[in-house]
């Protein structure tokens, strides 16, 4: 705590608000410090005592000084303010657009995040715009950038932010953790880089860096935990300009201070970072362990009846959450696929579905699966008997619930899939998976007459 306990900062605030120095701290004025102080009050972060030794304080086992901690944010910034990228979402740093770029942004390259960013800022440029679009616009848009979770969690999130707090995302981290997809780091970054505030981040490349540059903070030889990673963080987060200092430190682990073959050579906080010094950054750098391939067969069904062609759409707690895609099953060595292929459409369509043709292969990678889909056609001619046609929920009905806490939608229904008869003119517009979309492109072949038996 900052100010000797919450009730008592919030009235030392009042007092102090405006005055130079209080209680041997520099106070600053306006409505910044007002926003910072009352975040003091409340314990979202906590300023740097300005005492030489932090290191008992903060429970580490070695000596943080000030001298140290000023050094690491003067160079770090120095360096980014140099050599940062030019990134779209740096150009406008408003709470919204770091939302959305972050979360882009989690388990996906830069580059490939820019051309979505571009035009789901184009389309949906406001938390309103992106809160009235329905979730197969959202979907749509995020088509290919993998994790559709993601897009789910703000196409929620966003329609929170309108219902609660009237558009705007909140500044307080702890009530922007409590909306659906935002952790603790995203929740900082916002806070941060939206609002200015000194509110710490961790992720991939800035534990990296701390966790070099601090290594003698850990314990025994070890690394330090994630707990003394997190109130390092908190304290060398500067109370002027935090937004900068804490994407300075992501850009470094990002371009210099990597998980492979760190430039240390052109690394501006190398005389401070003792991983550099102990000369052991080749020790210390992340052991990349190789995750064993998984090779899988799958057969995906395209069954047309009436104009129109059978989809599945995955549950939302599913890897293609809410994306649609071609009924399918797993296939072992030796399986009768054709036996299969009728009896698996006899129980989705409640239709004998006798002749199959087998119209194309492919080969699908995703994380580390490897994915061969084998493409089978059919057509129900009988204009009789049922559609088959279960019914798509409602958008939106069921998919949160908004109380005292932000409740999701419950496990076994966010598992479901639903079957629909989508008619072929559709598919275009529908947020298809990466298999699903390169077999729509075949199978518009085949019903054009343009393709030639693989
Ligand atoms: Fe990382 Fe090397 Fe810089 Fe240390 S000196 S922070 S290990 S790049």
């Amino acid at each position: 705590m900052g100010v000797g306990g919450p009730t008592q900062g919030c009235r030392s605030l009042q007092k102090t608000v405006g005055a130079r120095v209080h209680n041997g701290k520099r106070v600053h004025n306006g409505k910044e410090d007002m926003r910072v102080k009352q975040m003091e009050c409340r314990g979202i972060f906590d300023p740097l005592p300005q005492r030489a030794k932090v290191s008992k304080k903060l429970g580490l086992k070695a000596e943080l000084s000030m001298s140290r901690i000023r050094t690491f944010r003067q160079r770090l910034v120095e360096w980014y303010r140099k050599h940062k990228r030019d990134l779209p979402w740096r150009h406008e740093p408003d709470p919204y657009k770091v939302w959305l770029s972050e979360t882009m942004l989690q388990q996906t390259q830069v580059d490939t995040v820019i051309p979505y960013y571009r035009r789901f800022v184009s389309r949906f440029p406001t938390v309103e715009s992106l809160a009235a679009a329905s979730v197969d616009e959202v979907l749509k848009l995020w088509e290919g950038l993998g994790y559709y979770r993601r897009a789910i969690h703000l196409w929620e999130a966003a329609q929170i932010v309108v219902a609660q707090f009237g558009g705007q995302l909140p500044a307080d981290p702890k009530l922007l953790q409590r909306l659906p997809g935002i952790g603790r780091y995203t929740a900082g970054a916002i806070a941060s880089i939206g609002f200015g505030l000194p509110v710490a981040i961790l992720e991939a490349n800035s534990r990296r860096v701390l966790t070099r540059v601090f290594w003698d903070l850990g314990n025994e030889g070890r690394p330090p935990e994630e707990g003394t990673l997190w109130r390092l963080a908190q304290k060398l987060v500067p109370i002027s300009d935090p937004g900068t200092f804490n994407q300075a430190l992501m850009e470094l682990g990002s371009l210099v201070c990597t998980a492979r073959k760190p430039l240390c050579g052109d690394c501006p906080v190398k005389r401070i970072c003792r991983a550099w010094r102990l000369g052991a950054v080749e020790n210390l750098s992340a052991q990349v362990r190789a995750s064993r391939t998984l090779f899988c067969k799958v057969v995906a069904l395209a069954i047309l009846r009436q104009g129109r062609v059978l989809l599945w759409r995955y549950g939302s707690a599913e890897r293609w959450a809410m994306l649609w895609d071609f009924p399918r099953f797993e296939i072992g060595p030796g399986a009768d696929v054709f036996a299969l292929a009728r009896e698996k459409a006899s129980d989705w369509t409640s239709c004998l579905v006798k002749e199959w043709t087998e119209f194309g292969r492919f080969r699908h990678s995703v994380t580390r699966f490897r994915i061969e889909v084998r493409c089978l056609l059919a057509e129900i001619r009988k204009r009789d008997g049922p559609l088959g046609e279960p019914g798509v929920e409602a958008e939106g009905a069921s998919y949160f619930r908004v109380g005292e806490r932000w409740v999701r939608k419950p496990k076994q229904s966010a598992l479901e899939r639903t079957l629909r008869w989508v008619r072929l003119e559709e598919l275009a517009n529908l947020p298809l998976t990466a298999p699903a979309r390169k077999m729509a492109g075949m199978l518009s072949r085949v019903l054009n007459g343009q393709f030639q038996d693989a």
